[in-house]
């Protein structure tokens, strides 16, 4: 019997073992890519790990993804280690393979925050460096209110006044929009896309390349938290509706899957999203790709514990007292504790991945 809660794990350094632990008992082909640029809060390396089930030249692969946005890598991490132990690898289809790729963002999944180590976004960071980077006027208006100097009672009152207003002015969704639809501006801000691609970024690309490159169909499901309902994963494809790929997962996953695009989803329409990469580096392949959107809590106290992250790495003292509450509050935010969460993630993980297979074998 595998105990579900017992897959999650309370950090990156609890998280890596276990899973390439989990990965070599079902006989997966491991292998770790070191991030040169950062360490761990004690001190640690950080590695992308990845994990190869069945054989070499399959042409369906399933990829699943943890930790696109560092702390959500506690969702995505116990999904992979609950479908290593629940048998996933020995259950998959004639001609078909998976590729887990675990902390592809290890520094924010080691640090509790949502970016990398460049301050940056990663599913804002795959655009084009080379053309002009989308404007977001919202963000402009709103970015001294998003950092405040001091993180206080007081700054507290005036940022929410701030807020108020813009969003009594232009609409609730476009006050989201305008904090975490992306910005390419303020380097120290939140949901900051970067100026050229990250460490995680030609990592992601270099191992598609590696990994991917004989396969026909490529099914990615990017683990996510943070939007929604408590539990409930929200099957987002952010892909142009009108694109081919996305009437194809429409096929795999129905009426449930939504489009921030076609205004269907709880997420704000964002470019330059991680799953990007696959069909820009695997042109000959059908790739499918959805966001698993796992909620937590409501949508503004999460953007203030991202809020708050930012400033403690901008201006406060990650080691004191109000660094480690805010911390601990980050954490939370996007990774709620207790066995009920977990139970309802690795729930629709296992649906998913199901329906995915099916898809991949039509
Ligand atoms: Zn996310």
């Amino acid at each position: 019997m595998v105990s579900v809660s017992e897959c999650f794990s309370e950090s990156y350094a609890e998280a890596r073992p276990k899973f390439c632990a989990a990965a070599a008992a079902a006989g997966g082909d491991l292998r770790s890519r070191l991030n040169p640029r950062a360490r761990g809060p004690n001190g640690e390396a950080l590695f992308l790990d990845t994990a190869w089930f069945g054989p070499a030249d399959a042409e369906n692969v399933l990829v699943l993804i943890a930790g696109t946005h560092g702390v959500e890598g506690h969702c995505g991490s116990g999904a992979e280690i609950a479908w290593l132990r629940h048998g996933g690898p020995a259950k998959l289809p004639p001609r078909t393979a998976a590729l887990l790729i675990h902390a592809i963002n290890p520094y924010g999944f080691a640090w509790t925050r949502r970016v990398t180590e460049d301050n940056v976004d990663l599913n804002r960071n795959f655009v084009d460096h080379d053309k002009a980077y989308p404007r977001n006027e919202g963000y402009l208006a709103l970015a001294d209110a998003i950092l405040p100097r001091d993180w206080t009672d007081e700054s507290h009152a005036e940022t929410m006044k701030v807020f108020g207003a813009y969003a009594q002015q232009h609409g609730a969704y476009a006050f989201q929009g305008a904090l975490s639809s992306g910005q390419y501006t303020h380097p120290d801000g939140i949901f900051f896309g970067g100026h050229k691609p990250t460490w995680s970024n030609r990592t992601v690309r270099a191992l598609a390349r590696d990994h991917l490159s004989a396969a026909r169909r490529v099914a990615v499901i990017d683990f996510h938290t943070g939007l929604g309902p408590f539990g409930h994963g929200e099957l987002i494809c952010a892909v142009p509706p009108t694109a081919k790929s996305f009437a194809r997962a429409k096929a795999w996953y129905g009426d449930e899957m939504t489009s921030p695009e076609g205004g269907t989803s709880t997420s704000a329409v964002v470019v330059g999203i991680m799953t990007d990469a696959f069909p820009q580096e695997l042109p000959d392949a059908e790739v499918t790709a959805v966001a698993v959107e796992y909620g937590t809590y409501p949508v503004p106290e999460v953007l203030d514990a991202v809020r708050a992250d930012n400033w403690l790495h901008q201006h406060g003292d990650v080691g004191s007292a109000q660094g480690k509450a805010l911390k601990a509050n980050m954490k939370e935010r996007f990774f709620p504790a207790g066995d009920k969460w977990r139970d309802m993630v690795w729930a629709r993980a296992d649906q998913t991945i199901g329906w995915a297979l099916a898809g991949l074998a039509a």
